[in-house]
């Protein structure tokens, strides 16, 4: 039996690769330099560092050196984007159009700018997790400043038709931003080829360290400008003051690289153990959904809908898994995902839901034990539900007419 627990929620945050530790390890107590010092070598190091961190992340997404800012994580970049152009663009617009599934910290940015006047569409998305770029077409007018649909999404792993999105913002003159947290050193990203102007990403979700991220800002057709939304120092070319955290951008560096090199491998190995993960679970239950395109969907992540189960039983009865489930605990009610809703999904569906998120460190002899878990669990609890009972007796549930007592 592997040890437990057993991690699966590679897209809530990841372990940092024991090489990144060793790249950081330096530049606590040896290198401890400001990367801002720049009259002696304690300086210098440190920025020698930074600067080929910049390199190693932008090799990995197609980029050049200076287009890369680093800030605090994905949530920082998003806000900066979003807000930072917002601000700039503000004589040439006032519109923004992004989709309903994305992560907080674009949905939040967004409620925010709604409330300084902005204008903000958020396009609805097809049973499949993807948007409808006709949709999109037609939501762009003469004041679209900005376009921000992630690149894969955190719940379902659906990968949305980011060429073509590019495609069409570039033929109306409107900027391009993506949250490519998820897909970033997963999947190959190239903000050249895929037409990005702007891209947020996070050490922590590629086996990096947490508390570090990088905003991409394209300087060349077209050189984005930005607001900055931090004043001080003037670092990172006047668009985000802070002396820079060095290690932790060493480490980001580092897992950028390694990403580069095992991104082929990784990719076959974990949509390998993904598929195995499904097959069997599908193979000894009825009743069970994937939530999201199969096709278009980051290798390492399985979304399902176990019906006539309740997430949080499922969760309790796993509980030497680490996953996640489609209700969120939020106050005192528990709400089902609005990820989960935007594809259709009902309510009962969307609380029956659990995300598997497979990464680096997850073994084939993990997935089979997952996967005996999750069966065994379910059936136990299939084995205590009246309606699984009565659907297996072929009554239709729509059907019956519940009195209250
Ligand atoms: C995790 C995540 C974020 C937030 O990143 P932080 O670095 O934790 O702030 C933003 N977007 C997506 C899609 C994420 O998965």
């Amino acid at each position: 039996m592997p040890k437990a627990p057993i991690y699966f929620d590679n897209h809530a945050t990841t372990k940092v690769d024991p090489r990144v530790v060793q790249t950081m390890l330096p530049y606590f107590t040896e290198h401890y330099g400001n990367a801002a010092s720049r009259n002696h070598a304690y300086g210098w190091s440190a920025e020698e560092a930074v600067e080929k961190a910049r390199k190693q992340i932008a090799s990995l997404i197609g980029a050049t050196a200076k287009e890369i800012i680093f800030t605090s994580g994905a949530t920082e970049s998003n806000n900066l984007a979003l807000k930072g152009v917002a601000e700039m663009y503000a004589e040439k617009g006032n519109h923004i159009i992004t989709a309903a599934t994305e992560h907080k910290a674009i949905l939040d940015s967004t409620k925010h700018l709604e409330k300084q006047g902005c204008r903000i569409t958020y396009l609805p998305v097809m049973a499949d997790g993807r948007i409808d770029l006709d949709m999109l077409r037609d939501a762009i007018t003469d004041k679209t400043i900005l376009v921000s649909i992630m690149y894969a999404n955190n719940e379902i792993g659906v990968v949305q038709p980011v060429k073509e999105i590019s495609k069409i913002c570039k033929e109306r003159g409107v900027l391009f931003h993506t949250d490519a947290v998820q897909a970033v050193g997963k999947i190959p990203v190239n903000v050249m080829e895929d037409g990005i102007d702007l891209m947020s990403i996070t050490a922590h979700k590629l086996y990096g360290p947490k508390g570090v991220g990088a905003l991409y800002v394209r300087r060349k057709g077209p050189r984005v400008q930005l607001a900055a939304q931090m004043d001080g120092g003037g670092h990172e070319r006047g668009m985000r003051s802070g002396t820079l955290n060095v290690p932790s951008i060493a480490g980001l560096g580092a897992a950028c690289e390694l990403c580069q090199q095992e991104l082929t491998a990784e990719m076959k190995r974990l949509g390998f153990l993904r598929d195995k993960l499904k097959n069997k679970i599908m193979s000894e239950l009825d009743e069970v959904y994937v939530n999201g395109s199969l096709e278009h969907r980051l290798p390492g992540n399985l979304n399902i809908s176990f019906a006539y189960v309740e997430g949080e039983s499922l969760l309790m009865g796993i509980n030497d898994i680490a996953v996640s489930s489609g209700s969120a605990c939020t106050s005192a009610t528990l709400e089902p995902s609005y990820v989960l809703k935007a594809l259709g999904a009902g309510d009962d569906l969307a609380h029956s839901s659990i995300r598997f998120g497979l990464g680096r460190f997850n073994t084939e002899e993990e997935v089979d034990y997952v996967a005996g878990r999750v069966i065994e669990v379910v059936k136990k609890l299939r084995d205590l539900s009246p309606l699984y009972e009565m659907f297996k007796e072929g009554i239709d549930l729509s059907k019956v007419q519940w009195t209250a007592h």
